[in-house]
């Protein structure tokens, strides 16, 4: 390399995604390898000429961080280039970026269609908030071929929303037949399979939404989500996000970003986990049924096979018994921890019917696919051998007989 030559930075070929996580989000002339804080709120500009510039461009990186931020751009831009958009604008957290996008697209008036199968805080969100708003969403099955299309109302639906795997039973929704829905702005909670796991963009839909407090950021230390999507779109989404004020802070944008370059080895040591847990639990007697996009016995495998380069991290099965096998099962665990989220280091379990939940009456409860027994595991950074091993442990426990104090407890 001559002295006057700067050095060729081009992507090699066909580069995968596993390599952009760690190459994305750098700028121009910026030599520190890791992502940089930004923590202030404000920027000082030159002139009174070079403030109206900032005040009234879109996406202005240091005019004040609601508008933009050095920290939270460039992990904007790192997602982007993942998700093969041309842009993305990031939130407070996942919530923050699903209710700017229904609020930010929707008008009293409108209509949204949804799946029925979605993350609580969406649904809730679908079900109590748009109708005060005079947004009326209509619920489908997502695994339904052409279920979103017949729910279109033309000139009325302004959105479709879907998640795919979606909560809490893994359930695929097929991202060409989304994508080919022109008559609405189609919008995909990707969540579960991360930017390495598939890119909805690249299947024709408009929008794609994380939650990046999970596997993006994953390490539990950051709150924030991002949508990425067209530039007009994203530039729309900012307008409102302005106002909304649901930004992602710098110091979230930042670990989202360092967990972003580890994003590749996580989520192939996670997947190789679930996948080992998925075969153990299916061959196991105590448990009824596994939902596992990487077991051939998935009722949409062609599907997952098709649009899922990794199946992912995160498995769900129903445990033979009721809800007390299932409360025993939670319970039991040593190394894997009780607690809602996943994508993280350790291995987490839930147990909706007693938690997330609760408050469902049983027909409701079987019509989201939760059972008495139903157990959503995240598997994490440790060791399969040992994963396999407690969750072993916690089943033997689980579906044992009831012990004297157990009967004691149950009255029995
Ligand atoms: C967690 C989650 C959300 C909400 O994200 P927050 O960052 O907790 O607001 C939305 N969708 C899915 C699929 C999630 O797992």
């Amino acid at each position: 390399m001559a002295d006057d030559e700067t050095p060729d930075r081009t992507p090699v070929p066909d580069q995968q995604p596993e390599t952009t996580v760690v190459t994305s989000g750098r700028s121009e002339g910026e030599t520190s390898l890791a992502p940089v804080l930004y923590p202030t709120s404000t920027f000082a500009f030159e002139s009174v000429e070079e403030g109206r510039r900032m005040a009234t461009a879109v996406g202005a990186e240091r005019f004040y961080s609601r508008y933009g931020n050095p920290t939270v751009n460039a992990f904007e831009s790192a997602i982007a280039e993942l998700e093969g958009a041309d842009a993305a604008r990031s939130f407070a957290s996942g919530m923050g970026a699903i209710s700017a996008v229904v609020l930010g697209l929707c008008s009293s008036g409108d209509h949204v269609v949804a799946q029925r199968q979605l993350y609580a805080g969406t649904q809730l969100f679908l079900q109590t908030v748009c109708p005060r708003l005079g947004i009326d969403v209509t619920f489908v099955d997502g695994t339904e071929s052409g279920a979103f299309e017949a729910a279109i109302q033309p000139g009325r639906t302004m959105l479709v929303f879907a998640e795919s795997p979606a909560n809490p039973r893994l359930d695929l929704v097929d991202l060409d037949a989304l994508g080919a829905i022109d008559r609405a702005t189609t919008v995909v909670d990707s969540t579960f399979a991360t930017p390495l796991g598939q890119n909805p963009i690249a299947h024709g839909v408009d929008l794609v939404v994380h939650s990046a407090t999970k596997g993006i950021a994953g390490h539990n230390d950051a709150t924030i989500g991002v949508v990425a999507g067209s530039e007009d779109l994203v530039a729309w989404l900012w307008g409102f996000a302005v106002l909304h004020g649901a930004n992602a802070s710098p110091a979230d944008a930042l670990n989202a970003h360092r967990g972003l370059r580890t994003l590749g080895v996580r989520l192939a040591h996670q997947t190789a986990t679930a996948q080992r847990l998925a075969e153990h639990l299916e061959a196991h007697a105590g448990v009824e049924t596994v939902c596992y996009p990487g077991l051939d016995s998935h009722p949409q495998r062609d599907l997952a096979v098709r649009q899922l380069r990794t199946p992912g991290g995160l498995l769900t099965f129903d445990l033979a018994g009721d809800a007390e096998t299932g409360r025993r099962f939670v319970e039991s665990v040593r190394l894997a921890h009780r607690a809602t989220s996943l994508g993280g280091p350790e291995t987490l379990v839930t147990h909706p019917a007693s938690t997330t939940h609760v408050g469902l009456t049983p027909e409701e409860m079987e019509a989201t696919g939760i059972g008495p027994g139903t157990i959503r595991v995240s598997c994490g950074l440790e060791h399969a051998d040992d994963v396999v091993a407690d969750l072993d442990q916690a089943l033997a426990a689980a579906v044992r007989e009831p012990s004297t104090r157990d009967r004691a407890a149950s009255g029995g």
